[in-house]
């Protein structure tokens, strides 16, 4: 599916509402998006929100593939929703972030597939996009993919941010957490994974560059909501692209090139290995120190745990680290690190 330096597209508004819409959407970007995607069932957080026309809204989906020969798909949380959609013939479904966090669900619908499968004797099933689960849970995610692709041919794996309990993913609806899609990628090298910029941004004007942090992650397409009004839109109005932003979009990403290391590369890599093999022997001598202070406690009763002490090496490093321009998350990050391994060692008496 990735061809190398093709970005694939999805895009299309949040939710259909209107045939007028959706056909002002698809007349937009036809030619340039691979997919167009539209919700018909919206997962809602409250039950007061719009929560999509469901099956009346499929005849314009229709009329979109039918009037633009474009591959057109939707989400689906539910069999019912699932039959409806294999009916109509849709090209691609999606399972939801809410979806995902549940397996009985997701086997239900993968079940659901394959029913489908034998019962038609289809040899063309639509291509199942899989979203991340809300929780930074890879496993989940692995699991939601695996389900899948032991009934069709083709899964794709779309990262549009998790909610965790970390305050620093700055003006984000949902974390990134790249370090997620980067796993993800070294389980299942064969997958095409999109990243969403939309659901994860939370803003149309942060969308372009999660986009492009997204390419320089070698993703291999993006998910993205565009609404030819999007402060009239029923769902997600505040992170939908206009015409004019998807366009500006579209024509400045690009996927960086792809070549071997050259000589200054391969230099520059040849430090930073000399580098961290004084960095992990400096680990080892740490740990060693930590596990001589860990005997030391364990004769004296002392706790493992000593609060006032870890707050003194955080508060060092983070003075240190603003003189060296390192940032907080990167230093909370480490020395939270080594305070857990040094820890965890001490905890096995
Ligand atoms: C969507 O794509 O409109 C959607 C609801 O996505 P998510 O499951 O990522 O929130
Ligand atoms: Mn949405």
């Amino acid at each position: 599916m990735a061809e190398q330096n093709k970005i694939v597209w999805v895009a299309g508004p949040c939710s259909a509402e209107t045939e007028e819409q959706l056909l002002c959407c698809a007349e937009h970007l036809k030619g340039k998006v691979q997919f167009f995607r539209a919700g018909l069932w919206k997962p809602r957080t409250l039950p007061s929100s719009f929560a999509g026309l469901g099956k009346d809204a499929l005849p314009w989906l229709l009329k979109v593939r039918e009037k633009y020969a474009q591959k057109i798909g939707t989400e689906v949380a539910n069999e019912e929703q699932m039959n409806i959609c294999l009916d109509a013939k849709l090209d691609f479904l999606w399972l939801g972030a809410r979806t995902t966090t549940n397996p009985i669900l997701v086997q239900q619908l993968a079940d659901c597939l394959q029913t489908y499968k034998s019962t038609h004797k289809a040899e063309r099933l639509p291509i199942i996009f899989i979203k991340n689960p809300i929780a930074p849970d890879l496993n989940l995610w692995i699991g939601a993919i695996r389900r899948f692709q032991t009934v069709c041919q083709e899964v794709i794996a779309v990262h549009r941010g998790f909610k965790t309990s970390d305050l620093q993913f700055g003006d984000y609806r949902y974390a990134p957490v790249w370090s997620l899609p980067i796993e993800l990628k070294r389980n299942l090298p064969e997958i095409t994974l999109l990243h969403d910029p939309s659901h994860t941004a939370g803003r149309a004007d942060l969308v372009q560059q999660l986009s492009e942090q997204a390419m320089l992650l070698d993703f291999d397409g993006l998910m993205v909501e565009v609404h030819p009004h999007p402060v009239e839109a029923l769902s997600d109005a505040a992170q939908q692209l206009d015409f004019d932003g998807f366009d500006l979009m579209f024509n400045s990403i690009r996927k960086p090139e792809k070549r071997n290391a050259d000589i200054e590369l391969l230099q520059l890599r040849k430090q930073i290995d000399e580098a961290d093999d004084e960095l992990w022997n400096a680990v080892l001598k740490r740990q060693q120190l930590s596990c001589l202070i860990g005997e030391y406690k364990k004769k004296h009763n002392l706790p493992v745990l000593q609060t006032d002490r870890y707050n003194e090496l955080i508060g060092r490093r983070l003075e240190w680290g603003r003189r060296n321009g390192l940032s907080e998350k990167t230093i909370m990050q480490i020395v939270e690190a080594l305070h857990t391994a040094s820890v965890e060692q001490q905890l096995v008496r």
